[in-house]
């Protein structure tokens, strides 16, 4: 069986015409290059933790999953590798758009907040710092391009698109998916920092939440022991790996193939302990 999409992490295996399997693998991407070594272990904490969230959330949208017993899959699937990191979902009709809520500043929407620059058409007050949690969520969307970078869009397009109802109710969901996880997740003492969210249509028209939700690779998760206004916070994710790659980048070239093991270990332990402070071990 070949997959019918490879992602940076993900694979898709087409099932049905109204099924799909999508794969996580243990690939590792950092500033959109993919990593010859893999980090072990990482795509089942990573399918591990989605499930998680997606079973916790059922109560404010219904999701995609339909199984993640790879028993109950084709038997291709049955191998080892697939153990723990499948999930069979209802292939949807996507929307074109990703939606990030962001609890804290950072990343693209602190860059432009330091160039005194709109993001998604948000305007922040002054006297902000790096890092710091924002009055309330905002949620910033964006177009899904199939090449390239995702475009930031203000939710006027998205109203455009998708009409005012459709555009308020998903506003409803994301914001209430981010604050009550984030919130649970605290009480673990994990930040979640953002969070980026995919829905679709299934074939009855009901509008689903998709793709993967609240991990690693979809959010920021940070240490709240360690956690300063002003600084960059130490995060569970592979902000590690992000620091060599800068550390060591020579003329503007990142050394992706001399990534040492401990690196690569030390970043695998990090999804291990998100994983462990969140669900147990
Ligand atoms: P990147 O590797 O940078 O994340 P990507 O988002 O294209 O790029 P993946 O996230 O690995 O790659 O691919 C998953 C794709 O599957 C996304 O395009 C996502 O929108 C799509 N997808 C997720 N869930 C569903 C679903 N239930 N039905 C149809 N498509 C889905
Ligand atoms: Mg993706």
């Amino acid at each position: 069986m070949q997959p019918r999409y490879s992602g940076k992490v993900r694979e898709l295996y087409d099932i049905s015409d109204t099924q799909m399997v999508i794969v996580t693998t243990d690939r590792i991407s950092a500033f959109d290059h993919i990593l010859p070594t893999p980090v072990c272990g990482k795509g089942r904490v990573l399918n591990q933790l989605s499930n998680f969230w997606f079973g916790r959330t059922q109560h404010i949208i219904p999701n995609h999953i339909v199984d993640s017993r790879t028993e109950n899959m084709p038997p291709f699937f049955h191998d080892d590798f697939f153990q723990g990191r499948c999930v069979l979902v209802k292939k949807l009709k996507m929307l074109p758009f990703e939606f990030v809520v962001r609890g804290y500043l950072f990343g693209k929407m602190w860059e432009a907040y330091k160039n005194k620059e709109c993001f998604c058409n948000i305007s922040l007050p002054a006297g902000y710092s790096l890092a710091q949690k924002l009055a309330r969520p905002v949620l910033t969307p964006a177009i899904k391009h199939p090449v390239g970078h995702d475009e930031y869009v203000d939710m006027c397009q998205v109203e455009k698109e998708l009409g005012v109802e459709t555009t308020q109710y998903i506003t409803k969901i994301c914001f209430k998916l981010y604050l009550e996880c984030s919130s649970y997740a605290l009480s673990k003492g994990v930040i979640i920092a953002d969070a980026k969210f995919e829905f679709g249509y299934d074939e009855k028209g009901v509008l689903l939440l998709a793709d993967e939700i609240f991990t690693p690779d979809a959010s920021r998760y940070w240490d709240a022991d360690k956690y300063r206004v002003g600084i960059s916070p130490a995060s569970f994710d592979k902000q590690f790996l992000r620091d060599w790659l800068l550390q060591h980048q020579e003329n503007g070239a990142f050394p992706f193939d001399q990534v040492p093991k401990d690196v690569l270990l030390r970043t695998g332990q990090l999804y291990q302990t998100c994983l462990h402070r969140l669900i147990g071990p």
